[in-house]
């Protein structure tokens, strides 16, 4: 008997229609005799009343005064009411079910409250429930301290309790059920003719989510590259099997690698750059501004150090925080507010010549100044401005050939 993850995100759970199609997918697991193991988000988005942001609201219009411990437990009642709506669900199809809080289903996580790691996942009580036949339903988003404190793993967690459990129980596979139908070769949202990937390796979403593309959490990847569980990224509206993520020597193997130069897209909004200049020869500017960035927690990205200055950005939410800091250290930073970075991904980009060509062509076409630029093996980064991003990614996705088969 294989045992399955299977994971459904908000907008899965939002309505009763579409809880009727998380239905289908649970029962057609169960009756080819799997063993499932369910991880809920929270239902439906901003707006909706038991989504994880209605919830945050409820506290913001207080002025944020809730402290982080007590913010965990409000933010983990969104995916506790999800479970219990789909255990009630399963009960009258006639499938038997156990709901499961993350410190119930033996997820273990440090302190941090709202963006605590798993340390340990204690698999018993699962093993148990499932033994006894039960699907077992997990509350996404969350575990539990050594102290038996409610914690929360970082907006988007979901996808990291599923991986997490799907490592721990050596599952088959994950599946992680989304309003999409797989990685696309871009955001939907953004890219009209962004068009599914069949197979991606855990490198190539990896990279795609921590620059952006929020259809997977990148913990999630990290945890499952870690244990060699096969993760597919697919849609609950539709019974197309999506993206299959996994080694891309297990692709290989099977025969369905494809060798892409570029293999998608993905942005960040809400950027500011800066820029340092010092006027008065090499001096220790770097390590000041750097070091100052570090102490007050800002994280920066983007850094281009030259012996004249440094320029590099923050996000928005520090813009603030950060000029105050160059003015307090004496320099009159050059701040560019309203940037995006786009970043072109691929893991075949590596060695091959006239990719930045492509990169640079496409957007002087298209009348788009890169603000900056930066590059690895995998990936190349462009600063835009912000009011040119659509039209930026669709004419990237255009001149990579990305919306053709
Ligand atoms: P869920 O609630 O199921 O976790 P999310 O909103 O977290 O859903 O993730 C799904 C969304 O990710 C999609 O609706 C899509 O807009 C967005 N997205 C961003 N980049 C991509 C991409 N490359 N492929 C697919 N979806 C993407
Ligand atoms: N409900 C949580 C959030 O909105 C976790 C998730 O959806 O993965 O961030
Ligand atoms: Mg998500």
């Amino acid at each position: 008997m294989d045992l399955i993850v299977q994971k459904f995100g908000g907008t899965s759970l939002s309505d009763d229609q579409s809880r009727r199609h998380v239905l289908r997918h649970i029962i057609r697991e169960h009756e080819a005799g799997n063993s499932l193991v369910i991880v809920v988000s929270a239902m439906g988005r901003s707006g909706e009343p038991y989504a994880t942001d209605s919830l945050l609201h409820l506290v913001q219009l207080n002025g944020n005064s809730l402290p982080a411990r007590e913010r965990d437990l409000l933010l983990s009642c969104g995916e506790l009411i999800s479970a219990s709506v789909l255990c009630s669900l399963l009960n009258t199809e006639g499938i038997p079910s156990v709901t499961l809080t993350g410190g119930q289903a033996g997820i273990l996580t440090d302190d941090r409250f709202g963006s605590a790691r798993i340390t340990e996942i204690k698999t018993e009580r699962i093993h148990k429930h499932l033994s006894e036949g039960l699907v077992v339903i997990v509350t996404g988003f969350q575990g539990m301290t050594s102290e038996g404190e409610i914690t929360t793993l970082g907006r988007g967690g979901s996808d990291t309790s599923a991986t997490a459990l799907g490592a721990a129980l050596s599952a088959k596979v994950v599946d992680i059920y989304t309003d999409v139908d797989g990685i696309l070769t871009a955001d939907p949202r953004w890219v009209s003719n962004a068009r599914p990937l069949s197979s991606v390796s855990y490198e190539e979403i990896c990279n795609m989510a921590q620059n952006g593309a929020k259809v997977i959490h990148p913990r999630a990847v990290e945890i499952a590259m870690k244990a060699g569980i096969p993760v597919r990224v697919r849609s609950t509206f539709s019974d197309s099997e999506g993206t299959l993520v996994t080694h891309a020597q297990a692709l290989r193997n099977q025969g369905i690698w494809h060798d892409r130069t570029v293999t998608g897209l993905a942005h960040v909004r809400h950027v500011t750059q800066l820029g340092v200049v010092n006027h008065n020869g090499p001096a220790d500017l770097q390590l000041k501004v750097f070091r100052a960035m570090a102490s007050h927690g800002i994280s920066v990205d983007f850094i281009n150090v030259m012996p004249t200055g440094v320029h590099y950005t923050v996000s928005e939410n520090d813009t603030h925080k950060a000029i105050h800091l160059l003015h307090e250290l004496g320099f009159e930073p050059h701040v560019r507010e309203g940037c995006a970075k786009v970043s072109v991904i691929g893991g075949g980009m590596n060695g091959e010549p006239g990719v930045m060509a492509i990169i640079v062509e496409a957007l002087s076409d298209s009348g788009i100044p890169i603000l900056q630029s930066a590059d690895s093996n995998t990936t190349i980064w462009v600063l835009i401005s912000e009011e040119d991003l659509a039209k930026a990614l669709q004419a990237l996705h255009t001149a990579f050939g990305l919306h053709l088969a």
